[in-house]
């Protein structure tokens, strides 16, 4: 459902000049991807892209409500651009997680908000509203503004922001319901993405040349299980991409994030050993070491479960880069119990891990518990965790000092003189190189040093056509 007030008051925006948009995503790689797809329907709509909110007549916000900094954030610019609502005309929107509890309040501050599912009806709304749109009195048909009601906002064409990276979502929403996560509760229940459509937009990026592309959802891997019909699960898709890099002949990597251990299976890790565009990287969230803090989590699996997995990865992939996503500090994480975290990463010896210090989100399940970690423990657990993640992550990256690797190059250095890029396991390695033309293509780095949880570089030489599908 799409709300909306709109003051008819301030519908008349200068049209002395384009209309400009500005959006601001928070939180995840999902709110960037929905971002992408707003993004295209706007510009549909004749509106243009500005990075300078003051000069924008169109203000959104694709919000988080996971993360309090993120809400912390909306309502800082909200009351910012309504600050500017006195002196110029603007209107303003909201979309992304948002927590029923804060629809009413986000109503009250923003002219528009509306639910990712309801991206395809925007042109309709912005008529039914009477607002002024740059193409307003032009038949929609002409100005090729699809209207369909049944479109999925899937099937809209995003306007990716990257020339060689981009997110293709697979499925949306989560029925896992871990009782610090809100998601559950602000995208609704899973959704699998129809397959054909997943295959065409890969297909479309890896014709257009794109080189990483990383596969989107909350739990990518329980992918399809809402489809009883169709028994086309998260292994099919991933046989079928490899496919196309297979046909292809042409190199990029496929990602994937995040995938829930309790759904992850073998014959996934063997798919992608089978083709070489299935990326050697695996993000598997552990987020703590001891079955009893999981079990308040609502995570699902036991440690054992997950030592399973990562047996299986070793075994099936040995090359493949093992990330995860830690909370240190959840209610009621005793020393034991984060003694266990510890002992965890050093037996899975990570290559990276995100980590994060407990804190209440409002929506979860957990924010209704005593916060009974105090900050100060929660700080030192952090502390203490990120240096045995530096002491384990170091050791893996030593071992590619003297290798010569492919890498894609991503960006400039933030030092002078120094690229950016990725390996296929996704370590970051700095390139001792200012050729800007290098970004956005792959390149094979002789890897000169290691640190703690990166690597430094230099190009060896361009990757040869095709190398990535066959580097025998
Ligand atoms: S699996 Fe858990 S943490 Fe991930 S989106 Fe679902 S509820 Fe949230």
């Amino acid at each position: 459902m799409i709300l909306a007030h709109i003051d008819q008051n301030k519908q008349s925006l200068n049209r002395t000049r384009p209309l400009r948009y500005f959006i601001l995503p928070l939180g995840c790689q999902m709110n960037s991807s929905d971002t992408e797809r707003i993004t295209s329907v706007l510009e549909d709509m004749g509106y243009e892209p500005t990075s300078h909110e003051d000069e924008a007549d169109l203000l959104g916000v694709v919000s988080c409500s996971v993360r309090q900094k993120a809400i912390d954030r909306v309502y800082g610019r909200i009351h910012q651009w309504n600050k500017w609502k006195d002196k110029r005309s603007l209107i303003t929107f909201v979309s992304g997680c948002i927590l029923p509890a804060d629809e009413k309040k986000f109503l009250k501050l923003f002219d528009l908000l509306f639910k990712i599912d309801d991206l395809p009806r925007l042109p309709d709304i912005f008529d039914q509203y009477g607002m002024v749109t740059p193409i307003r009195g032009i038949s929609r048909k002409r100005a090729g503004i699809r209207t369909d009601f049944d479109t999925h906002f899937w099937d809209i064409q995003p306007k990716y922001s990257s020339p060689f990276q981009a997110f293709v979502p697979i499925q949306n929403g989560c029925d896992k319901f871990c009782t610090f996560c809100a998601v559950p509760y602000t995208r609704g229940r899973e959704i699998s993405r129809g397959s054909k459509d997943i295959l065409n937009e890969v297909g479309r990026l890896v014709e257009k040349g794109y080189k990483s592309i990383t596969l989107l959802g909350q739990n990518v891997n329980s992918y399809g299980h809402d489809k009883k019909e169709d028994a086309y699960f998260f292994k099919d898709l991933m046989e079928d991409i490899g496919k196309i890099g297979t046909a292809s002949k042409k190199d990029f990597w496929v990602y994937f994030t995040s995938p829930h251990p309790r759904d992850m299976t073998r014959d996934v890790l063997e798919t992608m050993a089978k083709y070489p565009c299935l990326a050697n990287n695996i993000h598997l969230p552990l987020q703590s070491g001891d079955d009893r803090i999981l079990k308040k989590m609502n995570r699902s699996y036991t440690i054992n479960h997950y030592e399973n997995i990562v047996r299986w990865v070793r075994e099936i992939l040995p090359l493949a880069t093992l990330f995860t996503d830690i909370i240190v500090g959840f209610p009621d994480e005793e020393e034991e119990h984060f003694l266990g975290t510890r002992q965890a990463m050093d037996q899975f010896q990570f290559h990276m891990a995100y980590i994060a210090q407990y804190s209440p989100r409002p929506g979860a399940v957990s924010a209704r518990w005593e916060d009974t970690v105090s900050a100060n423990t929660k700080k030192s657990r952090f502390r203490i965790l990120t240096t045995d993640l530096m002491r384990v992550a170091s050791a893996q990256n030593e071992k590619q000092a003297g290798k010569i690797l492919p890498v894609l190059i991503e960006a400039e250095g933030r030092k002078k003189g120094f690229l950016m890029g990725k390996t296929e396991g996704r370590i970051p390695i700095r390139i001792a190189s200012s050729d800007k033309s290098l970004i956005g293509s792959f390149a094979l780095v002789r890897v000169t040093k290691s640190l703690s949880l990166s690597l430094e570089g230099e190009v060896d030489s361009l990757l040869p056509a095709g190398f990535l599908q066959n580097p025998s």
